[in-house]
């Protein structure tokens, strides 16, 4: 496994022409983003969360769409998740929503490539980890948006293990 370790990020830059730029790079996958999000959690309104760091767009998915075995999904600044994945009072569950809303800085820096970049990420992982053991799974285990090239990188609940102050500081840097 590619071995990620927690990062203190900056915070998101709130200048209005960055605000502005950063807007339009982010539509295309915002729209689709919370197109799914809207269609999967059968057309609520997403709750926002963040902090200095990152904001994003809670939806639950619901039940009887097939999709149980999704954990939590970031399209754009959308955070589609099953009840309890990333919502939930333990250590876990909001060290998960700061990996989710790390995702999200990925999206404000790629944009439209955002979505494809991971897809070709995923695949490589998959190929690479074949008939080996995993940690987290085939499609994160070797992918280096998963892992690397984010400040709360997946591998974050397995090794190495953080200190509780390096994770007190991240969670409040995410608001969550
Ligand atoms: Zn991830």
């Amino acid at each position: 496994m590619l071995v990620g370790h927690l990062c203190r990020p900056r915070p998101r830059r709130q200048a209005p022409l960055v605000r502005a730029v950063r807007a339009l790079w982010t539509l295309p996958t915002n729209l689709l983003g919370h197109l799914a999000g809207w269609m999967a959690s059968g057309g609520r309104l997403p709750r926002r969360v963040g902090g200095p760091a990152a904001v994003g767009w809670l939806y639950p998915i619901r039940s009887g769409l097939g999709l149980d075995w999704v954990g939590a999904v970031t399209l754009g600044h959308a955070i589609l998740h099953r009840p309890g994945v990333v919502d939930g009072p333990t250590t876990a569950a909001r060290l998960t929503l700061a990996h989710e809303l790390a995702h999200t800085r990925q999206h404000d820096l790629l944009g439209p490539l955002y979505l494809p970049l991971h897809l070709l990420a995923q695949g490589l992982s998959a190929l690479l980890t074949r008939g080996r053991p995993t940690t987290v799974s085939r499609v994160h285990d070797l992918n280096p948006l998963e892992q690397t090239f984010i400040v709360v990188p997946s591998s974050v609940l397995y090794a190495p293990r953080p200190t509780d102050a390096e994770v007190t500081d991240v969670l409040a840097d995410f608001g969550v």
